[in-house]
Formats: structure tokens, sequence, C-alpha cells
């Protein structure tokens, strides 16, 4: 056995471990509690505190706030608070005829004690959300959000430690160092949303203890809007899509396809929702927000030098302020598929355009790819929205809009591959931190019972009749 009593958290974790058994006790009724205490506390008593923390870190809009960080975690609570006592219910299933005598159910028992990683750029949204569900199927819970949101991050450590005891969950703030310290320990499971590139670094973490994980990751989402797509309408909702939380959204629009005939109905159409949304001068603009720090609005700024010195068209916006960390929604036309804003995923308010003949072109193009994340498609035409669907992969899809497959608490949220490893959300939320215990009760002598050694001629002829007839 590994002594772990030299890591910092060594302690916390014990406590939780000796105090899972407890938690895992109680029922619907007591989990609901806590859950409606998490709901006030984000409805009420600390709304003002979260809108004025993640302003402070990036300037998010108060209605972006109140819309995608505090609305989706009251969601899963309602939710939850709804379905609880039927997830936890034991589910019987059928009894094959070859195991006659015997009754077969299944336990949902939580997993133990849990570690939720989360990223910055939907801080409260996706610390809280995993959360619920965490809470919901009965297990601790050790929270470690990022250190880019410091303020948030803050607040959220104020409102764990308002609403539970530490032996139950508890929230570490800290940056890199803290987080690879929390991924020593034999944590039962671990759900991580953030990059594919520090999703391997979880994995092989939680391969040490063979933690089971979720890993919620991100990568380029492609849109595509065909020839019979309303246009105005399409156009309007991809920039909201994009530019919401400043293109910093996991789902958001990454790259968009479009027929070359419509360019410049696409960049008039653009622009009009661009000013429409944001002013002439988003700069000043209230619902516009920040990039969250100075590295990242490096990084976004290096993808638009390096498109201007390759002769890639910026058809729109491309300004940008180091002082404040804004960068412009910005339209590009002409990226290379080697260039660092088609190779990347952007996280940014930079939307490169590429035009296209054919159908099945845009699928090869998606397929020689990583699965996205999120395939968006803008179309009347049925053929093609199947032709589309069917022959790429992605995490989802929404068809005609954007992001809202995010907010339908029915249906699983998560990747593929290189976008993710399990899903989140309502009832398929509460399974990933949960395990699905097999129970099969005999209540009379076995079938099994007349077949044990020493094997013979009657036995073999019954295993004969068993295979062939059961
Ligand atoms: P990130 O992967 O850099 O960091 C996420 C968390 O991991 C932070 O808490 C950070 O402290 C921790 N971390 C960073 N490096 C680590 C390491 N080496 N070892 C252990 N822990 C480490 O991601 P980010 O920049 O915060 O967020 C952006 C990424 O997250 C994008 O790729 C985006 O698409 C993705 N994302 C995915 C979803 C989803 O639901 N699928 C949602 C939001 C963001």
């Amino acid at each position: 056995m590994t002594n772990f009593s030299d890591n910092r958290y060594y302690e916390l974790f014990e406590r939780q471990k000796k105090n899972q058994f407890r938690v895992a006790s109680t029922n619907y009724k007591t989990r609901i509690k806590k859950l409606k205490a998490l709901r006030l506390a984000l409805e009420k008593t600390y709304k003002q505190d979260i809108r004025d923390a993640i302003y402070a870190d990036f300037k998010k809009p108060k209605l972006e706030v109140d819309l995608t960080e505090i609305y989706p975690v009251i969601d899963e609570i309602n939710f939850a608070t709804k379905h609880l006592k039927s997830w936890l219910k034991k589910q019987r299933v059928d009894t094959p005829i070859a195991l006659l005598g015997s009754s077969s159910w299944i336990k949902n028992e939580p997993k133990g004690v849990c570690l939720i990683i989360s990223p910055w750029n939907f801080p409260v949204n996706l610390t809280f959300g995993p959360l619920v569900s965490a809470i919901a199927a009965g297990n601790t819970v050790i929270l470690k959000p990022s250190e880019m949101t410091s303020h948030t991050s803050k607040l959220m450590k104020k409102i764990i430690e308002d609403l539970f005891e530490e032996d139950e969950v508890a929230l570490v703030e800290g940056e890199v160092a803290e987080a690879q310290e929390l991924l020593k320990l034999p944590f039962n499971h671990i759900f991580f949303t953030g990059s594919p590139q520090v999703g391997k670094i979880i994995m092989k973490a939680a391969s040490d203890h063979l933690a089971s994980v979720t890993l919620e990751l991100g990568g380029k989402s492609p849109v595509i809007i065909d020839d019979s797509s309303n246009l105005d309408k399409a156009v309007r909702k991809l920039v909201f899509g994009k530019f919401m939380n400043s293109g910093q959204t996991c789902i958001a629009p990454d790259y968009v396809f479009i027929n070359a005939s419509v360019k410049e109905k696409f960049i008039s159409l653009f622009k009009k929702e661009v000013e429409a949304f944001y002013t002439a001068k988003p700069e000043v603009s209230d619902s516009f927000s920040r990039i969250v720090n100075q590295k990242h609005f490096k990084r976004l700024s290096g993808y638009l030098d390096d498109a201007r010195s390759s002769g890639v068209e910026i058809v729109s916006g491309g300004a940008v302020n180091e002082n404040d960390n804004y960068i412009e929604p910005t339209l590009v036309f002409g990226s290379k598929s080697d260039s660092a804003l088609m190779t990347n995923e952007i996280f940014g308010p930079i939307l490169p355009v590429m035009l296209y003949e054919t159908i099945d072109e845009v699928c090869d193009y998606i397929n020689g790819n990583e699965k996205p994340l999120a395939l968006y498609i803008f179309s009347k035409n049925k053929r093609t929205i199947n032709t589309i669907v069917n022959n790429t992969r992605a995490g989802s899809t929404c068809i005609n809009h954007n992001l809202l497959q995010f907010l339908n608490h029915n249906l699983p949220f998560g990747g593929s591959n290189n976008s993710g490893i399990g899903k989140s959300h309502g009832y398929y939320g509460f399974l990933e931190f949960t395990n699905q215990r097999s129970v099969l009760k005999q209540h009379t002598i076995a079938a099994v019972d007349l077949l044990m050694p020493p094997y013979n001629r009657f036995k073999q002829r019954m295993v004969n009749a068993t295979i062939k007839w059961f």
C-alpha cells in the first residue's frame, strides 16, 4: 500500500474517506435538502457576489452570468431534486430462464471520494454543476477550481464553507501544483473539465489508482451553413453563440463552412449583427467580456499576427487592446488548414470561415480532424442534415441554432475521444458519480447447482441443452 501521509491534502482526503459511508447512507430527502441549500445560496444569498466576482475576473456581463453560470446550476438542482427519489430506487431487471429461481436488481451506490477539477471559462457552472450530480449520487467531494478566475474561486470556497462540513465537500484553491498534488491521492472518481492536453495528464494520474474518470474536454466545433438555410437568422444566432463569453466557450462555434456564393452577404450580415449586439465599438459595450488573462490574450493576438503575415483576409474586426485583454469580434477568410487558427481550439472571438462546394468535402474535412465536442448545422434540407449527422462524429449536434443543446438536461452532455470521455447533466451526470452495483439473489435451488463437478455425460447433455434452448 502506498503511504500518502506526506501529501498536503492527505488529512482532508482521509477525513472524507472516513465520512463517505455516512454520506452514502443519506436518503434522497437529506440530499435534496443539501441541493436546495446550494440553490438558495446561488439565487439569493450570493447572487450579486457571484456577478461581482466573475466581473472582476473577466468583465463578464451580469446577464450572461445569470444565464450561463447561475441558471444552469439551478436547473441542474431542480432536475435532480425532482428525480432523485426514482434514481435511487433499486431497479429490478428481468431474470433469464436459465437463472430461474433468482431475482436481480441494480443498486445505484456512490463511487466514494470524488475530485472535481474545473476550468475558468464558466467557473461557477462547471464547478457547481458536477457537484450537484456528485451530491445527488451520495459522494464526498473535493473541488479544485481554476487559478485563472481567482476572485470566483475565492467566493466559491466561501460558499462551500458556508454550506458543508469539510469532511463532506471541500474546496481547494490553487494552481497546477495543487491540482497535481491532489491527483496523487487515490480518489474513487475524477471529474475533469478542461483542455484535451491536460485531460491526458489527468487520465494518466487516474490510472495509478484505477480511478474512473469523466473528461469534459474541448476542441474545434465546426458550423455548416448550407444554401437552404435562412442566412439572416443563421448569422444572428452564430454571432450570439460565438461571441458570448468572448468566444471562451467549449462548445462555441470554432470555424464555419459556407458556400462561396453567399460570401459577400455573409460578411455584411456578420458586420450588421456584431454592431447590433455590441455597437460599432464593442470595446465600450457592456455586453462583451474580456479575454481571461494576458497569456490567453497573447495566444489569440498571436493567431491574428500569424493570419495577417500569411495573407489571410481579416474582413471584420481585428482590433486589440493589450491593456484590457480586449480582442474585437473578428471574421477571417482564407486560413490555411495547417495555420495556427485552424489547428488549435481558438477559444476566443476570432471566427475563420471556409468556403465549400460539396457536403462530402465538408464531412471529409471534419473527419480528418479530432472528433468535435459540438457540430452545428444550419439547413432546411433534411437530406443534407442527415448526410452530415450520419457521416461525421461529434459529442453533440444542434440543428438551426448553437449552444442550446447544453441546456437540455435530458440530453447527455460530453465529447467523444479527444473532446471527452463520459457524460454530464441530469441522469447522465448522476450516473458518472454512481457505481451501478449488480445484485442477484437466489431464492431456490439454481440450475447451475446441478452442474457442479464431478462432470459426467448427463451434466454435459444438460449444458448442451442449455446452450441450444436457453
Ligand atoms: P485547463 O485544462 O488548462 O485547466 C483546467 C483545470 O486543470 C484548472 O483547474 C487547472 O488548474 C488544472 N490544470 C491545468 N494544468 C494542469 C496539470 N498539468 N495538471 C493538473 N491539473 C492541471 O483548461 P482551461 O484553460 O481552464 O479551460 C479551457 C479548456 O477547457 C478548453 O479546451 C475548453 O474547450 C475546455 N472546456 C471544456 C468544457 C466541457 O464541458 N467539455 C467546458 C469548459 C471548458
